[in-house]
Parts: structure tokens; C-alpha cells; sequence
């Protein structure tokens, strides 16, 4: 049993002032994995404290310091690759390759980013009529979701050690142990104390605590949209600033030119890779009607390709989805989609074999309408949508017609069409072609899927204020 009931604050790890704690189930047995510490106000305010305290001496911190910082993090992640590789894989129930290639990998990308984007940071600019200067944002709350445990929090901590931005974490308690591994790794990378703490608990006392505390001047909230907006209600009070990394629905677009095969294992990869719980995953698939009936073929061939189960059986690349309620949410909209729609695959219940563990049937369904339900809500499981369309335009226009803009995907061959579609899907990231990730690109949505921009050198400016001096006598 992993019992960490502790919380890092202040450079240290210590104990909650609440004798309340939280279960933390593994979602391929359904047995308890653990327990955190339920925190308390006194708990946050604690840790508010201690970033508040940090604030003039780590926003005065040089470049080269947080840049050591950085590399020391990068260091310390490396060295436990194997132990964040197995929690992942416990707490989330990501098969292990995911663990490895998907959540460590993401992680550890966005701490060596940071030190890269950091190298070619300019905090000062000579604007002509004024000097424009960069300063840390001052304390800054980090609130994440499950779904990636080292991601998620990474990209936030390793922008805001960047900007020099003392940080109060509060991961979510389904899956709090990566975190607290990262807590362990900053311990020894030589951070000042103060400028990292991690509180655990409720996203209703911790959560709610950190977007109404008058003594954070940040918040940088991942999760559902719900939360999303009583995050923003809560930081009006404070006028408090607010970056939002919400949810999607987001759209892959296949032209009549694309490789049937390689639109079809787009499509699947998108709702496979991590059981679909992704924000940016492509789950509408918008095809030419003419591709009908050989896309519907190869997409149902394809789908054994990308084998699901035990998480820690080799060869496994979907495992269960994270909790009893996420598998409930999954299987209320696939009974609403037998209603909207044709089911293709899958279905409601289990799959054979599995019964023990939230594992859901990879389902995909075809003869979709845009705007049914299934269409237009986040489901954040192995579900997809087919979507047939006769004219290029209407799909570009179905695929904007969404609340959501998070991620786009285009998969085709002629290079103008390929770039008419990627600049007219209105989404904060566009892949074609299945392109491989730059962690320097800006990550964040249009419309509801958030406000701001993470990863690299956007995601530092995000922990920084802009002040505009004029008539600064030169050095
Ligand atoms: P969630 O909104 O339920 O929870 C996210 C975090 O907010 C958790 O730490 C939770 O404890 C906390 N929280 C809950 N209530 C709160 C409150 N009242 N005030 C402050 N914090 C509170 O989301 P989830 O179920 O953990 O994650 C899934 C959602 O996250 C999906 O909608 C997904 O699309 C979204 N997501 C977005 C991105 C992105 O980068 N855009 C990335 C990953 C996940």
C-alpha cells in the first residue's frame, strides 16, 4: 500500500492538520492503492505562506540559477524513470509501454524543454520609447487532472520555475502518487524551499481554496470545463488571472486523397492511446461519403491491432478507464449513441475477460449527425464518431461547430488542401498527417476548451507579468 499522507510545504514534507484521507483505487483491480491526506485550509494556507515568503528573493533568482534548477530536475526525473513508469501505470492504469513512451516521456519532455526555451528568454527589451520588462507573476496555484499525472503538472512547474513564479500544486487525488514523486525530485534539485509545495486534497477545500485565496495572484487550472468556470467565478473576486486548459471534442478531418489505412489508425490511435481520456483526442472523423463503406471496412479490421486489457501484460496498449464513474459517464453516452446512431463496434458493458476492472469496450459508431449528443459532448473514453460529408467546405463547417477547439487533425495528401484545412479548423493545435509532437508549440484551446497557452516558451510567459518602463537610464 502506498500511504503518503504527507504534504510538501516549505521545503519539507509534513503532516496534515485534518485527519481526514482519500482512497486511491487502481483502476485494473479496483483495489485500494493507497491513501493521501484530505488537506485542509489550514494545510493551504500553510503552503500560501511559504510561496509568499519564497516570492522576492526566487523572483530575483538569475536565469543561469533556474536554468541549474531545471537541468537538476531533468537529472532527478531520469534517475526514476522505472519507479514513475510503474505508479503511472497503478494509479491510472496506463499500460506500461504508455507509461513509458506516453506519461514519463511527456513529463520529462517539458522540464528539458523549459531549459532550452529558458536559454533564449529575453526578461528585458529596449522598445525604443520604453524598456519592457518580465516579472514573475507572483504565487501562482497549479490544479491538475487525472489523466496525465506527469504532464499535466510538468509543463506548469517547469514553466513556472522558468519565470521564477513560487507554485502551490494540488494534483487530483485519483491519481496523486507521480506527483508526489516530482514533490521528491524538486526536494533534490536544489529549488529553493517555499518556491514548490505540494498540498493534496478535494478539488472543493484545496481546489476551491487556491482560485478565491486573496494571496495568489495565478491560477493555472487543467480539468473539465465545469470546474473550469467556477475557477474563473471564484479568481473574479480577487481579479485574479486565469489560464484554462479544458476539455474537446475535436475533429479529425480525412480528404478524399488520404491512405484509407492511415485515416483509419488515426482514428483509432486517437480514442485507444490512454483509453481516449486525452482533452485533445480526435473523436469525430469527418470522411468523404464516397469513402464510406472501405473506411467503416479497415477502421473494424484495424481495431485488434491495438489490443486492450491488463495494463501490465506485455503488448497491451489500452488499458481500463481510471474510476467506476468515468466507466458509468462512458457507458450512459454509448447507450445514448445506439439511439443517435449506427453502433460499428463495441457497445455497453464490459468486454469478455474483463470483468474485474473499469475496462469499457473500444465502440465506434458510424452514420453520426454532427450535432447529435455524441457528437458534440466530451465523452473521454474508447469511443469514436463517424461522420460522412460531400463537399470539403461542410466538413471544415461541422468541424467548427462545436464549443470546443482544442486539437484538430487533417490526413490527406495534397499540401494545399492539407494547409486550407489546418488554418481553417478553429483549434489552439493542428496536427497533419499524424505529426510528431514539438514540445515548444503553444498547447491550449479557442472558444471553450480554455483561455492560455502552455509548453514552452508561451507556457513561461504565462507566469509573467509585463511592465513597461519608460525613460530607464541605461546600465
Ligand atoms: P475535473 O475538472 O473534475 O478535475 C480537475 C482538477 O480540479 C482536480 O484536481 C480536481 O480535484 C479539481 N477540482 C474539482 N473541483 C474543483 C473546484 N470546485 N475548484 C477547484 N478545483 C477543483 O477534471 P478531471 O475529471 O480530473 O479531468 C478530465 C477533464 O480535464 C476533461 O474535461 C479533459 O478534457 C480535461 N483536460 C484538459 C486538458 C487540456 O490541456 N486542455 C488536459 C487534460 C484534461
Amino acid at each position: 500500500m502506498r500511504n503518503q499522507l504527507k504534504h510538501y510545504i516549505n521545503g519539507e514534507w509534513i503532516e496534515s492538520t485534518g485527519p481526514e484521507t482519500i482512497e486511491v483505487i487502481n483502476p485494473a483491480t479496483e483495489q485500494v492503492l493507497g491513501e493521501i491526506s484530505s488537506g485542509t485550509e489550514e494545510d493551504l494556507e500553510k503552503a500560501v505562506k511559504a510561496a509568499r515568503a519564497a516570492f522576492p528573493a526566487y523572483s530575483r533568482s538569475t536565469k543561469e540559477e533556474r536554468i541549474q534548477w531545471l537541468k537538476n530536475i531533468v537529472k532527478g526525473y531520469e534517475a526514476r524513470k522505472d519507479e514513475l513508469i510503474d505508479v503511472m501505470t497503478d494509479e491510472l492504469g496506463a499500460p506500461l509501454s504508455v507509461s513509458d513512451e506516453v506519461h514519463y516521456h511527456m513529463g520529462l519532455g517539458h522540464f528539458k524543454q523549459a531549459v532550452e526555451s529558458l536559454s533564449d528568454f529575453s526578461f528585458s527589451e529596449d522598445r525604443g520609447g520604453h524598456t519592457l520588462l518580465k516579472e514573475s507573476i507572483g504565487v501562482s496555484g497549479l490544479i491538475t487532472p487525472w489523466n496525465f499525472p506527469t504532464n499535466q503538472a510538468s509543463t506548469k512547474i517547469a514553466s513556472a520555475i522558468a519565470a521564477g513564479s513560487p507554485v502551490i500544486l494540488k494534483p487530483a487525488s485519483k491519481t496523486p502518487f507521480a506527483a508526489m514523486i516530482l514533490a521528491e525530485i524538486i526536494d533534490e534539485a536544489g529549488v529553493p524551499k517555499g518556491a514548490f509545495n505540494l498540498v493534496n486534497g478535494s478539488g472543493s477545500v484545496i481546489g476551491n481554496g487556491i482560485s478565491s485565496h486573496h494571496d495568489i495572484d495565478f491560477v493555472s487550472f487543467t480539468g473539465s470545463g465545469t470546474v473550469g468556470k467556477k475557477i474563473m467565478k471564484n479568481a473574479a473576486e480577487t481579479i485574479k488571472k486565469v489560464a484554462l486548459e479544458l476539455g474537446g471534442k475535436s475533429p479529425i478531418v480525412v480528404l478524399e486523397d488520404a491512405d484509407v489505412e492511415k485515416a483509419a489508425k488515426t482514428a483509432i490511435s486517437n480514442i485507444m492511446t490512454n483509453t481516449g481520456q486525452v482533452c485533445s483526442a480526435g473523436t469525430r472523423v469527418f470522411i468523404p461519403q464516397s469513402m464510406k463503406k472501405s473506411f467503416e471496412k479497415t477502421i473494424v479490421d484495424l481495431l485488434p491491432t491495438f489490443p486492450y486489457g491488463d495494463p501490465r501484460k506485455e503488448g497491451i496498449v489500452t488499458g481500463p478507464l481510471v474510476s467506476k464513474d468515468q466507466w458509468d459517464t462512458v457507458q450512459s453516452y454509448i447507450k445514448k449513441g445506439e439511439k443517435e446512431a449506427t453502433l460499428l463496434v463495441g457497445g455497453t458493458g464490459k468486454p469478455e475477460g474483463l470483468e474485474t476492472g473499469y475496462y469499457a469496450k473500444p465502440t465506434i459508431f458510424t452514420d453520426v449527425s454532427n450535432d447529435s449528443v455524441i457528437a458534440q459532448e466530451e465523452i473521454f473514453g474508447p469511443v469514436t464518431t463517424i461522420i460522412t460529408y460531400e463537399d470539403l467546405e461542410d466538413a471544415i463547417e461541422m468541424a467548427n461547430d462545436s464549443v470546443y477547439g482544442l486539437a484538430g487533425f487533417v490526413v490527406g495528401k495534397d499540401p494545399e488542401t492539407l494547409r486550407h484545412v489546418a488554418s481553417s479548423i478553429r483549434s489552439g493545435r493542428i496536427k497533419v498527417n499524424d505529426a510528431n509532437t514539438d514540445f515548444n508549440g503553444p498547447f491550449g484551446g479557442y472558444k471553450q476548451s480554455g483561455i492560455g497557452r502552455e509548453w514552452g516558451d508561451f507556457g513561461i510567459e504565462e507566469y509573467l507579468e509585463i511592465k513597461s518602463v519608460h525613460g530607464m537610464p541605461s546600465a
